[in-house]
């Protein structure tokens, strides 16, 4: 049941009925669980020793997994061929299902929390935010409307607030003026509700305008939920006009100019650019000032995807990152990649809510309620795709709590040092060379023996599972990407990889000689 509270007084009164409900049951039904059939439910007891189980599983996993191979060791299939084809019919104990985790699962994941995991981009977590992640579980809440949890969308609020403070983003992204933060599942989510938003205001909520005519605006080392996104919205994959990037692989904002002109010109209607402050790729950093300003002479949308390198605006001396975003529309960041929050957290923000709502916003009769109706309260539901929503703000409150703006600072800062260092000894190194700028956490290289002897030793790295790294393709070359963000990552892990490197491609190039 959910109470439909008005003001103060209908929200106390409410409380007061239940707090009477709750009274003339006899208090030992409510404890023992009415209804239940014995042994069907883990009791609060079972609970809690299980529960000491986990935690203590999780505890002794993360203190292990630097000993674990980080890339998982499996054939396709061998994870299913060890379980049962069937579920089973009869109850089974808790412990067997955790001795399979052991015995199944472990064997068959990559690790993630390894601190030589240095592939794709790191998706770090930490004892608050697992702890907060479970407590959300524990509680069950579905925050859609703030009627249905208020604490669930007030504390949301206050910590994507918090989030603008800590990385000095634009306070036009505030909840207390027309703009407002939210928490996506992914960046991906981000850019699709960017683009609806975008798509909402560019054509006046008529929707008259055939899709086929809205152009979107990115480079090719934009993220691929770009595509995605305007494929989902019903533009297509050709509605993306890719824009010509400079040597750093960052996008050129002249040749925007002119395709935005060209596209003006021939009757098509910009809809949305999309600035990506840190590629997936390289890194690359677009120059976010020069964009906004051609975006807006255009009336378009400007979306900056920020979705890990964001996080290094925590620290003053990399806020440079953020040159021009004071004129975005929109913004995304991923505390799940870098700022020790598991997956999946991200932060939203758009500088005028009202677009944003109207694109999503369907109220059918049964989530009507006062406050809703009373427009003095966010109801995230109309900021994001599905209705439902889980309370992920309790992790990134727990987090920023148990870490404080220094530690989250100190975090950022050691593992830009320890890419930095790596860097130099990739320069002064006779045969490797980088292969972009390396400006926060990402390093690009590769072997000057060409794409043949990089792509060998990674194979084996890999396969070795002493690290993990994963590639690209820069220029139409073969690159290693060294992403440095785990939570345990230090010196010495960067530094034995570096070693791995050398003494792979050594291997790789005696044996090409023979
Ligand atoms: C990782 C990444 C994404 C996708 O992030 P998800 O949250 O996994 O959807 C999007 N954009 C950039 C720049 C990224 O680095």
């Amino acid at each position: 049941m959910v109470a439909a509270p008005g003001g103060q007084g209908d929200n106390f009164a409410a409380a007061v009925r239940l707090r009477g409900f709750r009274r003339s049951v006899p208090a030992a039904i409510v404890k023992r669980g009415a209804g239940v059939p014995p042994g069907q439910h883990m009791t609060a007891e079972e609970f809690r020793r299980h529960g000491r189980d986990v935690v203590d599983w999780i505890a002794d996993y993360l203190e292990r997994v630097d000993d674990l191979p980080v890339l998982a060791q499996v054939e396709p299939g061998e994870v299913r061929a060890q379980l049962p084809v069937h579920p089973p019919e009869d109850a089974e104990p808790f412990d067997e299902i955790l001795a399979d985790v052991d015995r199944v699962i472990v064997p068959g994941l990559t690790h993630w929390q390894s601190p030589s995991f240095f592939a794709y981009f790191p998706a770090n977590t930490s004892g608050p935010s697992i702890l907060g992640e479970l407590l959300s579980a524990g509680l069950g809440v579905q925050g859609m409307l703030w009627a249905t949890s208020p604490a669930c969308t007030e504390l949301e609020t206050l910590v994507l607030d918090w989030m603008i403070e800590l990385l000095a983003l634009p306070d036009r992204f505030r909840s207390d003026g027309a703009g407002g933060g939210v928490l996506q599942d992914s960046a991906s989510s981000a850019t699709l509700c960017a683009l609806l938003a975008a798509r909402e205001r560019v054509t006046g909520g008529s929707g008259d305008l055939p899709a086929a005519q809205l152009v979107v605006y990115a480079t090719a080392e934009a993220h691929s939920s770009v595509e995605k996104a305007a494929r989902i919205a019903g533009l297509g994959s050709a509605a993306v006009h890719l824009i010509p990037v400079d040597d750093n692989h960052a996008m050129r904002p002249e040749a925007l100019d002119a395709a935005l002109a060209e596209d003006v010109g021939a009757g098509r209607t910009p809809c949305l650019v999309v600035a990506t402050v840190g590629t997936t790729g390289s890194n690359a950093v677009d120059p976010v000032a020069a964009i906004a300003e051609i975006t807006a002479r255009h009336g378009a949308w400007l979306h900056v995807d920020a979705a890990m390198s964001g996080i290094a605006a925590l620290c003053e001396e990399l806020r440079w990152l953020h040159d021009g975003l004071d004129r975005a529309d929109s913004y995304c960041v991923n505390p799940h990649k870098w700022m020790l929050t598991n997956f999946d957290c991200d932060c939203f923000y758009v500088a005028d809510r009202e677009p944003l709502v109207r694109a999503l916003s369907v109220l059918p009769e049964y989530l009507r309620n006062v406050a809703s109706d009373s427009g003095a309260v966010l109801d995230y539901r109309d900021w994001q795709v599905p209705l439902g929503r889980r309370f992920r703000a309790l992790k990134l409150w727990f987090v920023i709590r148990h870490y404080g703006g220094s530690g989250l600072r100190r975090h950022v800062r050691d593992h830009v040092a320890l890419a930095q260092e790596l860097a130099d000894w990739v320069r002064a190194d006779r045969d490797w060379e980088l292969a972009a700028p390396a400006p926060l956490n990402l390093v690009c290289l590769r072997h000057r023996d060409g794409d043949g002897v990089t792509q060998q030793v990674l194979e084996r790295l890999n396969a070795s599972g002493a690290a993990y790294l994963t590639h690209t393709r820069l220029q139409g070359r073969y690159v290693l990407r060294v992403a440095i963000g785990g939570a345990t990552t230090r010196r010495e892990h960067v530094q034995r990889l570096w070693h791995l490197l050398r003494d792979t491609a050594d291997a790789v190039s005696a044996e090409s000689d023979r």
